[in-house]
């Protein structure tokens, strides 16, 4: 039969030399592979005892913000569910009252606030649509789970905390322009 790719192999059924009969010498092959294997260092780690470096920039949990007087950045304006390639981003909007203003930042704001953790694949893109620097995503990692209503993320866990010694830091993040931008109070973004 003619070889199409020419790459074929006759098989022969030649005999078995003493050396390939007896096995020792291929026995000795694989073991000098494992002992080199054994002495070179180790590509895993103890997690997790022991974690690895992970850049400021990394892509994990995401983080609600509020402002600095501990009022929720959220405007629910609706562009970080807009630009998830993965549709995980869902929420309701809600009008402030006037005894509500210590804790939104403007009249709309967020009553619910969802992300589907099995859905969201860490692209960045609410973090880099929102407008109001009310959506961060920083270096925790989310927790594993057996049950898969336990990824659906709420703003129960979603908001950072209102005390400012458990806030979580995302200046890692910004780039000095953004950092030199949020110094100017007279903007109202910045407020
Ligand atoms: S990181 Fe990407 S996939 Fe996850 S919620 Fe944000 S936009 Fe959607
Ligand atoms: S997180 Fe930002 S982009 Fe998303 S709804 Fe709130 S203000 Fe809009």
């Amino acid at each position: 039969m003619v070889s199409l790719t020419g790459r074929s192999k006759i098989v022969s059924n030649k005999k078995m030399t003493f050396w390939e009969w007896i096995y020792i010498p291929a026995i000795v092959k694989g073991m000098l592979i494992t002992i080199k294997h054994f002495f070179k260092k180790k590509v895993t780690i103890n997690y997790p005892e022991q974690q690895r470096y992970f850049s400021p920039v990394f892509r994990g949990r995401h983080v609600l913000k509020r402002n600095n007087e501990g009022r929720e950045r959220c405007t629910a304006c609706g562009l970080c569910a807009l630009a998830c390639p993965a549709e995980a981003i869902t929420m309701t909007a809600a009008e402030r009252t006037s005894e509500e203003k210590h804790l939104y930042r403007e009249e709309k704001y967020a009553s619910t606030y969802v992300i589907d953790m099995l859905r969201c694949i860490f692209c960045g893109y609410c973090e880099d649509s929102c407008p109001k620097e009310a959506i961060f995503l920083t270096t925790r990692i989310v927790d594993c789970e057996n049950v898969r209503k336990n990824f659906i993320f709420g703003k129960d866990k979603l908001l950072e905390p209102i005390e400012k010694n458990k806030r979580i830091d995302v200046t890692k993040r910004q780039t000095p322009n953004v950092f030199e931008f949020k110094k100017n109070l007279k903007y109202s973004h910045n407020k």
